[in-house]
């Protein structure tokens, strides 16, 4: 019996677990000099100027809203084609929702409905405080689109890169990496084990807002000040001695400790390994899908020219012939999916829209509603794909698929 195949999952090796026996030796196991260490080397791996490691990349997304000024009763416009928490983070700043519709053929944000719903919601008297699009799959969204939006309207930009480390898109005639932070205000990672680095729980800020960057690292530990040229009570005041801090906000403990950044440090030395070898398997799908006359019962996700993917997910769509419904298409994906569970091969689905999600009803979606979201969810399926995958599990995968589909002919 084989063993079943994940949709993902890490790779460690002995120098990823060396890297964390050695730490647990040290002094330090939490708030040591391991930090700055990897903060240093996501600021080299993404051209950032600013990383603040946090304990998840939810934490990541909770901080970024806050720290980039989104106050109660505002907006904070996001896809409805990503994983809860981009919404959520809206939410825990007091903030509300609204969603708008994505390229069905490559689940993206489309810049122009961002420009439609943030035009209705200040027309019912909101103010539009920030927009989050979302790098999904791996592929880089089109956020210098939806930064040129967002500088007509007075919004700040927060990326949720959780899926696109690695990642490379081309503006402006240059190449830019995702999280660099060269058009959006922030972008935020997670370091889940299905991610391209893992730290077990983790995730980190990026910017190059020197403001934002310290409001960051005062909101990961508690609002706490120590920095003698911030502090407010005088230098004098003989109350005042080396113990002292001041606390200048309402923040968390949502600190990285030291054991998991050198565990993220020895990851993310081999980053360039795991990004190649989701490529090559990407291809390998593909191409398999082409050999094996595939295509018409599913296809995968558009690549769009000058946008380099990491792959953090492959997936693929579900099709049910020219004038299909979305409820056939749906009908075609659940058997696809069931006809694959029964074969070992844990595929998923990415995601379930976030606007039909009961905590977030009656949140605001463009007039018309998204049928790209709705469309691109009804036929979505996500194949095995991690990087320590074999080739050989590739054509386990589309051999299984190739089952279903002539059953389909
Ligand atoms: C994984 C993920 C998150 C949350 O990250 P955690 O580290 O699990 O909290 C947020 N957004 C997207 C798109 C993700 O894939």
């Amino acid at each position: 019996m084989t063993e079943p195949l994940p949709y993902g999952r890490q790779w460690l090796d002995r120098s990823d677990v060396d890297a964390v026996v050695d730490c647990l030796g040290d002094p330090y196991l939490t708030q040591g000099p391991r930090i700055a260490e990897f903060e240093a080397a996501l600021c080299g791996a993404t051209g950032a100027k600013h990383a603040v490691s946090v304990s998840n990349g939810t934490a990541a997304l909770h901080l970024a809203v806050l720290a980039a000024r989104l106050s109660p009763g505002e907006i904070g416009i996001t896809s409805p084609i990503t994983f809860v928490a981009t919404a959520n983070a809206v939410r825990y700043a007091g903030g509300r929702v609204a969603f708008a519709d994505v390229d069905p053929a490559t689940g993206l944000i489309d810049p122009e409905s961002v420009a439609r719903v943030a035009a209705q919601a200040m027309r019912e008297g909101l103010r539009v405080a920030q927009i989050l699009p979302v790098d999904f799959a791996g592929q880089p969204a089109d956020v210098p689109a939806v930064r040129a939006v967002a500088d007509r309207i007075g919004a700040r930009v927060i990326a949720d890169s959780a899926h696109a480390l690695g990642a490379e898109f081309e503006a402006g005639g240059a190449t830019h990496s995702v999280g660099s932070c060269r058009f959006a205000h922030a972008a935020t990672l997670s370091f889940h084990p299905v991610k391209h680095i893992t730290t077990a729980e983790g995730g980190a800020i990026l910017t190059s807002d020197d403001e934002l960057h310290q409001r960051l690292v005062d909101l990961r530990n508690h609002g706490i000040v120590r920095d003698h040229a911030r502090l407010r009570r005088p230098a004098d005041d003989p109350m005042r001695g080396g113990w002292w801090y001041e606390q200048h906000d309402l923040g968390f403990n949502y600190r990285l400790p030291d054991v998991l950044c050198a565990l993220g440090l020895s990851q993310l030395s081999r980053l360039a390994q795991f990004v190649d070898r989701r490529r090559a398997l990407a291809d390998a799908y593909d191409r398999g899908i082409a050999e094996r006359d595939l295509e018409p019962h599913l296809a995968p996700l558009a690549r769009i020219p000058g946008r380099k993917s990491s792959w953090h997910l492959y997936v693929v769509r579900v099709g049910a012939g020219e004038n299909a419904t979305d409820a056939e298409v749906a009908r075609a994906r659940k058997s696809l999916y069931d006809h694959l569970r029964e074969a070992g091969v844990l595929c998923q689905v990415h995601y379930i829209p976030v606007h039909w999600q009961p905590e977030h009803a009656g949140t605001i979606v463009p007039e018309g509603g998204c049928p790209g979201a709705e469309r691109y969810y009804a036929g979505c399926l996500s194949l095995p794909m991690f990087p320590a995958m074999q080739d050989s599990d590739v054509d386990r995968v589309l051999d299984a698929v190739s089952g279903w589909a002539d059953a389909r002919r």
